[in-house]
């Protein structure tokens, strides 16, 4: 059965990078009917940022990125929270200091510090492998006097490792190019490096997914499973996003992530869709696809090893498609709380809103600007009454609003449609285009050159009083 892992480390921020790994560990395990573990990697105690673990629960759970197994939900092969499992790496790294695959450092920062300076000139400063060299007794006598000791990967010297990626193709590395990589901190915590190796192989990962900044490293991590003599898993390393051609998306840019977006107003499922696009290509020529078309056309060979670039207006015309397709009552349910704190005018009919700006959103941040105008009429130019095409002139707008006022008055038009009639019933009697008589009342009533609905809907929705005052405004506005 196919596992894959989502590992990510609780920085407090979701990248967009990191999710799309999600995503696609995701679409591996379950186009195939395998499963999705989530395991948090947080051995790196300096950078552990509080709450950062709730960020990546809420992100799975907006995205419906359903893991599993994981600290949250259990499962057979926990704990899934790596400085819980402290013991189980200390075991295996003493097993490869047994077989002679790692070794005991007891050097000192300082000393370590001047290797790098000595040989700073050179491309790539390796450990010198100092410690390799120490007698049974010396390494014996080290640990009882209770020295700082860190373990390290012992790294065959010549020859090379080849491994194959699904994404990258065949690639080989000069052994001699691998440092003796740090495995067991001095702190007693194991590094990314082995951690990762230990945990896939007794998770029973079947395919590792992440960046690409971890192919070179993949060697280090081969010879870890040699030595132990477990299965490689499979390897899919995938490309960066970039933001421009040159620049990675990142947080240290301040680029925007998961959370940032949600917040800009953009909606769980259109990010989903849209960073699912950023790096594997659908067989079809096809742009929309809900998290469950995702599982059913997703194949590995989709994949593609060059970058892509984060293209945030792509992303807002793919926002807007989905506001667009959402189910009346969920729009309504996402809408009401930006439109309640917009609005402050009472009476407002806030359903009848939603149903007019749906289709005009491309994201839910949208909202406010579109309905500013319920609550104050903004200050407008008269040129906005003109309408060339419509051959509406200032002084046709000026007689329109006169003649619409008696309608207006009347208690008889109780909903847009009745008004409607009436406005078009009025235009017909008096020899006008429909337009020269619905342009400038929406004009007068919105002070906008788009609006949300028409003339009829805008007055209803604001009703009466206000409409009769901002008609009157118009009238006097025209009249100067
Ligand atoms: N904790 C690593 C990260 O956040 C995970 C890399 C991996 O998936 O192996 O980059």
């Amino acid at each position: 059965m196919i596992r894959t892992r989502f590992a990510p480390s609780p920085t407090g921020y979701m990248h967009i990078g990191n999710l799309r790994t999600a995503l696609y560990e995701f679409l591996i395990a379950k186009s195939s009917g395998g499963k999705f573990i989530l395991r948090i990697e947080d051995t790196d105690q300096e950078r552990l940022v509080e709450g950062s673990v709730d960020v990546i629960y809420e992100t799975l759970k907006l995205t419906g990125l359903r893991h599993d197994e994981g600290p949250d939900v259990g499962g057979a092969f926990g704990p899934y929270v790596q400085s819980e499992r402290k013991s189980t790496y200390m075991d295996y790294a003493k097993q490869l200091i047994e077989s002679g695959h790692a070794y005991y450092c007891f050097c000192t920062k300082e000393r370590l510090a001047e290797i790098k300076e000595q040989n700073a000139s050179e491309n790539m400063v390796k450990y010198d492998r100092h410690c390799l060299s120490l007698s049974k007794e010396e390494i014996e006598k080290n640990l009882a006097d209770g020295i700082p000791f860190i373990i390290r990967q012992n790294i065959p010297q010549t020859g090379s490792t080849t491994f194959h990626d699904v994404v990258y193709g065949d690639i080989t590395i000069e052994n001699n190019m691998i440092e003796d990589q740090v495995l067991i901190k001095s702190d007693g915590l194991p590094t990314y490096n082995f951690a990762n190796v230990v945990d896939d192989h007794l998770m029973e990962i079947t395919h590792v997914v992440r960046g690409s900044e971890y192919l070179t490293s993949t060697p280090k991590y081969n010879l870890l499973y040699n030595s132990f003599g477990w299965n490689i898993p499979t390897y899919v390393h995938l490309p960066p996003v970039m933001k421009n051609q040159t620049e990675k998306l990142s947080k240290r840019n301040g680029d925007a992530s998961f959370g940032d977006l949600v917040e800009k107003g953009f909606l769980a499922e259109a990010i989903l869709n849209y960073i699912a696009l950023l790096g594997w290509s659908p067989s079809e020529n096809r742009e929309i696809f809900s998290l469950e078309e995702l599982i059913e056309n997703f194949h590995l060979e989709g994949l593609s090893k060059s970058p892509s670039i984060f293209d945030i207006k792509k992303l807002t015309w793919m926002n807007g498609e989905y506001i667009k397709n959402l189910p009346f009552e969920k729009f309504c349910e996402l809408a009401l709380p930006q439109l309640k704190t917009s609005i402050k005018r009472t009476g407002v009919d806030l359903a009848k809103l939603c149903s007019y700006i749906q289709s005009r959103l491309e994201t839910l941040n949208d909202i406010p600007s579109l309905v500013d105008f319920i609550d104050t009429l903004p200050a407008y130019d008269t040129e906005l009454y003109v309408h060339k095409k419509m051959k509406t002139t200032l002084e046709i707008a000026l007689d329109s609003l006169k003649m619409v006022l008696p309608i207006l008055e009347s208690d008889t038009c109780l909903d847009e449609h009745a008004l409607n009639d009436k406005l078009l019933l009025l235009a017909e009697e008096k020899g006008i285009k429909n337009g020269q008589l619905l342009w400038p009342l929406r004009t007068a009533l919105s002070g906008k050159p788009t609006s949300p609905c028409g003339a009829s809907e805008l007055a209803i929705l604001l009703g009466k009083e206000e409409t009769l005052l901002r008609v009157q405004k118009g009238i006097g506005f025209l009249t100067k």
